[in-house]
């Protein structure tokens, strides 16, 4: 409805669909599903400066670092781009669990009357019922964007860190995200699979400075928006990608096959019926299978290792250390982080936004549990694992609370020795593989 109480459609060309950048990528591949719904659909760009700037003006500043960066998207939006006229329809996410975040779309609906912006109205979709609800097109469509986004994040990454030419790679890299998301945008299935083939393959082409399995390789893990936010997070994969190391980056997926997993085992106050839940299963069925063709696909770049993604085992993982019961992020980040040291990365660096729970409760406990026994813990009867953590205590772990702002020295010099440790734990596994 706009401020003079008419009922629009969201194909109306009136409305503007703004989504807030959670990690470029994300959104951009996301707005060209919507665009292929038929919705006039917009990916803001990334939080920079000023728009941190203009979140906090307009916060008590106490608020989680998401919730003042999409406030300020958003006021940034409106201020600079908004035309009379133009009725705008802000989409995030929300949901409940142990944090604020059930309260981001409270905040900002007291904002828009309390600045009293007209023409302005928000979307969201609830984690609680594992974003079902919207036609079933678009929750197939939404989860190929979520999937591909977060490969080629990786791919990325590994392009920033080992490409002997990254410039001309990463030109390559651009080119070749604009198709996927003109193929993203047609919502052919067929098509948009022929496209990461070539995507691959051209990938394949791009000359490296060493075999993509033997460059150290870092898992990236916290809170969701502020790991793959470049702002929020530093600039972290660029860092390291400087220092040699690749980056992966716990994906999307797994917060959203997380939430199918809380639905499954009846732990969301979710509201759902049988026949809903019957449905949901069913999709959840089709997801797996896209995410292991998506990720096959993109995996002949010989530029990602994209294994498919097994929620339940970190959640076993976690399980000696947290409650499965205690829903949020804080369980995916222990077992994640148990889960893929040594197997799959030299180290763990767990982001979450300043004061975050789930972040700082994820924090305690991997300070204790990021050592050989930890680990072991996981897998205790892998002969090679047991070779590479002899002699080994602690495993290299830093985590990092962000605000915004440029990390302090202290944060800096940490990633330094963080650095330093992880290589010997790379240069280790190499020689025990
Ligand atoms: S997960 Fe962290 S950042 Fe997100 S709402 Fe909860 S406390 Fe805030």
């Amino acid at each position: 409805m706009n401020s003079d109480g008419k009922i629009l459609p969201l194909t109306d060309p009136r409305v503007t669909v703004l989504l807030p950048s959670m990690g470029w990528m994300f959104t951009e591949a996301f707005v060209a599903i919507l665009k292929g719904s038929g919705l006039n659909a917009k990916a803001h760009r990334p939080p920079d400066e000023a728009i941190l700037k203009l979140g906090r003006a307009n916060t008590s500043c106490k608020e989680c670092l998401p919730l003042i960066l999409t406030t300020g998207t958003l006021l940034s939006y409106i201020r600079n781009v908004k035309q009379t006229g133009e009725v705008l329809v802000y989409f995030f996410a929300t949901g409940a669990g142990p944090c604020r975040f059930g309260q981001y779309y409270i905040f900002m609906e007291d904002l828009i009357k309390r600045l009293e912006i007209p023409n302005v109205a928000l979307f969201t979709l609830s984690g609680e019922n594992s974003y079902s609800g919207m036609d079933k097109n678009f929750e197939r469509n939404g989860w190929w964007a979520v999937v591909v986004s977060d490969v080629m994040e990786d791919i990325r990454s590994m392009i920033l860190a080992n490409a002997a030419d990254p410039n001309r790679s990463m030109a390559v890299y651009d080119r070749e995200w604009q198709k996927i998301l003109i193929a993203l945008e047609k919502s052919q299935y067929e098509g948009f699979k022929q496209q990461l083939l070539r995507t691959a393959e051209r990938f394949h082409d791009l000359p490296m400075k060493r075999p993509p399995q033997t460059v150290p390789t870092i898992t990236l893990t916290g809170e969701i928006f502020v790991r793959r936010d470049a702002l929020s997070r530093q600039y972290l994969t660029e860092r390291l990608a400087e220092k040699g190391f690749a980056t992966v980056c716990s994906p999307i997926a797994e917060w959203v096959q997380y939430c199918n997993y809380m639905v499954d085992q009846r732990l969301n106050p979710d509201g759902l019926n049988i026949p809903q839940r019957l449905k949901l299963k069913i999709r959840n069925l089709f997801q797996v299978r896209y995410e292991k063709e998506i990720k096959s696909l993109l995996s002949r770049s010989g530029l990602v290792y994209a294994d498919s993604l097994n929620v339940k085992k970190f959640i076993e993982n976690a399980k000696p250390h947290i409650s499965p019961n205690l829903a949020g992020e804080a369980v995916l980040t222990v077992g994640g982080s148990l889960t893929e040291v040594v197997s799959h990365s030299c180290g763990v660096i767990a982001i979450g936004p300043f004061g975050c729970m789930p972040n700082r409760l994820s924090e305690a406990i991997l300070n204790e549990t990021m050592n050989r026994e930890g680990k072991l813990a996981t897998d205790p009867k892998n002969k090679q694992l047991q070779g590479v953590l002899t002699e080994l205590e602690d495993l290299p772990f830093l985590a990092i609370e962000s605000d915004g702002s440029p990390f302090p020295q202290l944060i800096n010099a940490k990633l330094e020795s963080f650095c330093l440790r992880a290589r010997r734990l790379h240069e280790r596994m190499l020689t025990q593989n």
